[in-house]
């Protein structure tokens, strides 16, 4: 690198980080990271707070240091540091002790919620008929944790549609209200890579106390233990949720799919989360998706029309987090060009998210995709052909198309060939039992999904 420029350094640094870490574990400690400063001898690294400063240094000093080495063809030393304000500069502890506290004392240091996104809580949680009663046991669980009935609860539902913000919400306000002491919030992935770190660091004891020793855990998208090998992840969270729940404490879960059908989990989580209590999240209905635009724009200081609101809450239906995109596009325009958000400006800025909506949503697309992805032709999949792969690309492919487009049973049978919407179901029953256990199919699917966006 000719010039050395530490934000640039750092970002080339960061793209080949990026591959050498977990998506979800990079995105969790990287985000909020910059290169503030770098001389002959030092590169300063700006966190977000001690605790994310301290879980780089633990965890991934090495690995930046071999990238900032290579990148910069000499070794230097590397500084993380903390901004406070604009000025003053807070280096993190950079010769943390090798014998921690005692196990009990580090346990209660660690229930750390400095993980916690600030915005996500109840009070910036829309209520809507989709997850009311996600939002009402949450609730319930601030109010007294521990109770058998909920314990543990499991929040699970589609893509962005606020698993997260109301796990957090549950901890944020557990802490406000002090309904309990010892909080710790977790994503799934970060639970297993401390695990695998501590058996590495032949500290499982230490990582065991640690878990155990909270009065509220909350484990985010906990569809991820059942990816690749994790039986000892597994087995290690087994013991941990016996533990915390023969005790009283409350357990918090969230999932992409309710727990029976995350295949790969043990039967016996599997019917240790049907212990407490199921709340699902559904897509937001209309008047839901209009009342989060409105909030959202809000909290922006942006000024949105009831018609562009309408607009927006029209087209953009399926996720939550779709919806706060487009509030977000419209503010950054807002923001540069200064003028209001008419109508005429709003369609013309969201155009591209919008068609890619629709189109992504189209049934022809589907069937165009599948047929690829299975090798058979279009025509395959609207014939009578009962080749064993064409019906399995067929029932896929109706399969799909009544999951992503708002199509009836009726319309797909028409489509598919003239079949009746009897064989519609049937086809969508099969993909749905397949789907429980066949890892193949899983990917498939993803993999289509993926090519329609
Ligand atoms: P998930 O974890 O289910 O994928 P998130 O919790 O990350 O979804 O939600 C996606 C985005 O949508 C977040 O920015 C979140 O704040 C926002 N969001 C989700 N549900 C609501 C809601 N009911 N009210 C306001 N914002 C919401
Ligand atoms: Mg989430």
């Amino acid at each position: 690198m000719k010039q050395e420029d530490p934000a640039q350094l750092w970002s080339v640094c960061l793209s080949e980080l990026r591959g050498m870490i977990p998506a979800q574990t990079f995105a969790t400690w990287f985000e909020r990271t910059k290169g503030h400063d770098v001389t002959p001898e030092k590169f300063t690294i700006e966190v977000p707070n001690p605790f994310s400063g301290e879980r780089i240094l633990k965890r991934f000093h090495d690995k930046i240091s071999q990238v900032v080495t290579t990148q910069l063809g000499r070794q230097v030393s590397i500084d993380y540091h903390i901004f406070e304000g604009n000025t003053q500069i807070v280096p993190v502890l950079t010769d943390l002790p090798s014998y921690g506290p005692a196990p009990e004392q580090q346990a209660a240091d660690e229930a750390e919620t400095d993980n916690l996104y600030d915005n996500y809580t109840f009070e910036n949680f829309v209520v809507g008929e989709c997850n009311d009663f996600a939002h009402a046991a949450s609730l319930a669980v601030v109010k007294s944790p521990g109770q058998q009935t909920f314990n543990p609860l499991v929040i699970y539902g589609g893509v962005g549609l606020g698993k997260t913000h109301l796990a957090q919400a549950i901890a944020h306000e557990s802490k406000r209200l002090g309904t309990v002491d010892r909080i710790r919030y977790v994503t799934s992935e970060i639970f297993y890579s401390e695990f695998i770190e501590s058996i590495q660091e032949k500290k499982t004891k230490e990582f065991a106390q640690t878990y155990r020793n909270v009065d509220l855990l909350i484990v985010d998208d906990i569809q991820f233990f059942c990816k690749g090998h994790k039986d000892r992840t597994q087995e290690e969270f087994f013991h941990t949720f016996d533990v915390l729940r023969q005790k009283g404490k409350q357990i918090v879960l969230t999932s992409d799919r309710i727990p029976k059908e995350l295949s790969g989990l043990e039967e016996r989580l599997v019917s240790r989360f049907e212990w407490g209590l199921l709340a699902d999240m559904k897509a937001p209905d209309y008047e839901t998706r209009e009342a989060i635009l409105q909030k959202k724009a809000d909290k922006d200081g942006l000024s949105l029309s009831p018609d562009v609101i309408a607009y927006i809450a029209d087209r953009v239906a399926s996720n939550i987090r779709e919806l706060e995109g487009a509030v977000l596009s419209l503010l950054a325009y807002a923001s540069l060009s200064h003028c209001d958000i008419t109508m005429d400006v709003a369609k013309r800025v969201l155009s591209n998210k919008i068609r890619r909506k629709q189109r992504a949503a189209g049934i022809e697309d589907i069937q165009k995709a599948v047929a690829r992805h299975y090798d058979v032709s279009v025509e395959d999949l609207a014939a009578k052909t009962r080749k064993k792969h064409v019906v399995t690309a067929r029932q896929i492919a109706m399969y799909l198309c009544r999951d992503m487009t708002r199509a009836s049973l009726k319309d797909i049978g028409a489509i598919f060939g003239k079949r009746d919407h009897t064989t519609v179901i049937h086809a969508c029953q099969t993909v749905k039992k397949l789907l429980l256990n066949d890892e193949h199919l899983q990917d498939d699917l993803e993999k289509i999904r993926n090519s329609l966006l």
